[in-house]
């Protein structure tokens, strides 16, 4: 079952002393350290030096687990033991170095979308929902996870030189110390000096709205022969086929990345309250509206829109709020139609079982 490939060392697959130190520290020396690249129903693939191989986890660390957050993720370094040829076992699970969260509505769980990444490309392109705030809130999410975040600013082609200067200027002012970078997968311009600042054994992501470029620019960093899409086939335990997308790719210049649907998500902003914290001003005044279902869009006696007239609220900064009250309902609505998905799925489930027991294949 194990896909045995070209023989790496730990560190090109980001492992080294952070992980090598907290290893050091667990008592059982037959452990050895593998990296998590896709997680799927509780089945893990790792690898290692020599191989893909599948895993589970110890049933004494599903039960002392106390949150998501016990469970290994993506990106995850992880102590196995092999126990026999396509029996791995994940013993324990290093600490993380940073992670990238996501906080869901009226949720207190949080939900790991990946583990030590250590640079985030947060992505935007002008012809998308381009603005600085927009960047904000990425940047801190990413620094909130202990994440080095660096700015991409895709699609340069569809504007002129003098407007990526004034973009720049715009960016370096309100984002001192934060390295940015400009490209254009079209014409390629920039694409250069971008994939030189990707650097062997580290670990990347990219976020931003859908359509900025992410997969544009990816596709550009993976070499031929690691077409990204590739499915991992694998053998679980008791010898059932299975296959799973891989999460974490080796780049062309040996960076890695980790690229999954959960990162896709993140950056929508993930509940209504996180809005009214960052907009607290709107959200008090939105209360003096005629109408509790106020949009502040075009109603008659809305608050905000009378605070926007008179000058006492920022006009930049209600766009962004109308935005992003306009991106959550969508969100919203998405994680709707996403369960009613699932329940359609969980009676196929149960059709099908009636129907093996019935034909008794
Ligand atoms: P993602 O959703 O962020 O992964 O974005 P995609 O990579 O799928 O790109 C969305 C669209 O933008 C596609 O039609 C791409 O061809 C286009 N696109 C990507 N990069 C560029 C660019 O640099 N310039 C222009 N003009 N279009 C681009
Ligand atoms: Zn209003």
């Amino acid at each position: 079952m194990d896909k045995t490939i070209k023989k790496i060392k730990l560190q090109d697959i980001g492992y080294g002393d952070f992980f090598e130190d907290n290893r050091n520290s667990t008592v059982d020396n037959n452990l050895t350290p593998a990296r998590i690249i896709a997680e799927h129903k509780g089945l893990y693939i790792l690898r290692n030096e020599t191989s893909e191989f599948s895993a589970k986890i110890t049933g004494k660390m599903m039960f002392t687990a106390s949150s998501i957050e016990d469970y290994p993720a993506v990106g995850d370094w992880v102590l196995i033991t092999i126990v026999d040829v396509g029996q791995v076992i994940i013993r324990e699970l290093l600490p993380r170095k940073t992670v990238l969260i996501r906080k869901s509505a009226g949720k207190s769980d949080t939900q790991i979308i990946a583990s030590n990444i250590d640079i985030a490309f947060i992505i935007q392109s002008p012809d998308r929902d381009y603005n600085l705030n927009r960047f904000e809130r990425y940047l801190s999410l990413a620094e909130s996870g202990n994440i080095k975040p660096v700015i991409v600013l895709n699609k340069t082609d569809l504007i002129s030189a003098s407007d990526i200067e004034i973009k720049l200027d715009e960016l370096k002012t309100r984002f001192k110390n934060t390295d940015i970078y400009t490209t254009s997968t079209v014409t390629g311009k920039g694409i250069v000096d971008f994939k030189k600042n990707i650097k062997p054994g580290v670990t990347y992501c990219f976020i931003g709205s859908s359509g900025v470029g992410k997969s544009s620019i990816i596709n550009m960093l993976i070499s031929e022969n690691l077409i990204k899409t590739g499915e991992i086939s694998s053998y679980t335990n008791r010898g059932k086929h299975i296959t799973t997308h891989r999460e974490l790719f080796v780049l062309e210049s040996g960076g890695l990345l980790i690229d999954n649907p959960g990162m896709r998500e993140i950056g929508v902003v993930d509940s209504e309250a996180g809005i009214k914290n960052v907009f607290s001003e709107f959200h008090d005044l939105s209360k003096k509206c005629k109408f509790s279902n106020c949009t502040h869009m075009n109603e008659p006696n809305c608050a905000i829109l009378e605070a926007i007239n008179s000058g006492t609220l920022d006009k930049d900064k209600y766009d962004n709020y109308i935005n992003l009250l306009k991106e959550n309902e969508y969100n919203t609505l998405t994680k709707l139609e996403k369960r009613e998905k699932d329940r359609k799925f969980g009676k196929f489930i149960k059709t099908a079982k009636k129907q093996i027991k019935k034909y008794k294949f």
